[in-house]
């Protein structure tokens, strides 16, 4: 079994019992190493840039779903929405207006996911906590029929503190646990809770994600153990 193959198996078990999903993050890897997961039985990989999502959709079997989880630029928003499963970083409400609009005028509806500023770098994009409610609340009362609005996402400080990690995903679960509360029945598909990534994903998962976003530890599993 090759490297890939085997990391994700022991994802895989991980997961298994907490009824979580895998996104195989497959920026920066090469076409050699995406396709021996794609072999091992992964489906939903992830891009953080447009341009690579397209080209990769391009060149993997067809039954691959692939999902955005970078900052979205306006001027891409066209390109990305027929090709996208899943965008995870609504960052803005803006950017889901636009997200919005562009996908009525293709006539389609595009699934997404608001990303939240949880960590404590200020150079991290997303919405603020308080942000999160209000916005929700216009998507329940139907401003948005191009879109339907998934769950939330985030990502935890850069950081070896197990405490302060477990905090923000805790302030996360939280928040999402309150929005379906208020809005589970208006929002159908409000489920997901996307966090964790290779360094924190065992402390996500206690808290209740439902994807992991997993890069380095599928694709380059030795590096990460270091
Ligand atoms: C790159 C990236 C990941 C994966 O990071 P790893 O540490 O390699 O697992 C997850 N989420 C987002 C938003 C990313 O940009």
């Amino acid at each position: 079994m090759n490297q890939v193959a085997a990391a994700l198996e022991l994802i895989d078990r991980a997961l298994r019992s907490k009824g979580a999903r895998l996104v195989a993050v497959s920026k920066y890897q090469t076409d050699e190493r995406v396709m021996m997961a794609y072999d091992a039985g992964q489906r939903i990989f992830a891009e953080n840039r447009v341009q690579e999502l397209l080209a990769k959709k391009a060149r993997f079997p067809s039954d691959c779903e692939w999902h955005f989880i970078g900052h979205l630029q306006s001027n891409k928003v066209r390109m990305l929405l027929p090709a996208v499963g899943l965008i995870h970083s609504v960052d803005s409400e803006t950017l889901l207006e636009q997200i919005n609009r562009e996908s009525q005028r293709l006539g389609i509806v595009t699934r997404v996911l608001l990303q939240v500023h949880i960590a404590q770098e200020a150079h991290k994009f997303g919405l603020k906590a308080e942000e999160v409610l209000p916005l929700l609340n216009r998507c329940a009362n139907g401003e948005f029929v191009g879109t339907r609005v998934g769950g939330l996402m985030g990502m935890a400080s850069l950081c070896e503190d197990e405490r302060q990690i477990g905090k923000e995903f805790s302030g996360l679960s939280a928040l999402f646990s309150d929005a379906k509360d208020l809005y589970g029945t208006r929002l159908a598909d409000f489920k997901e809770l996307s966090m964790g990534m290779s360094g924190d994903y065992p402390i996500a998962l206690q808290y209740g994600s439902t994807m992991i976003r997993l890069g380095s530890g599928v694709f380059q599993p030795d590096d990460a153990q270091q």
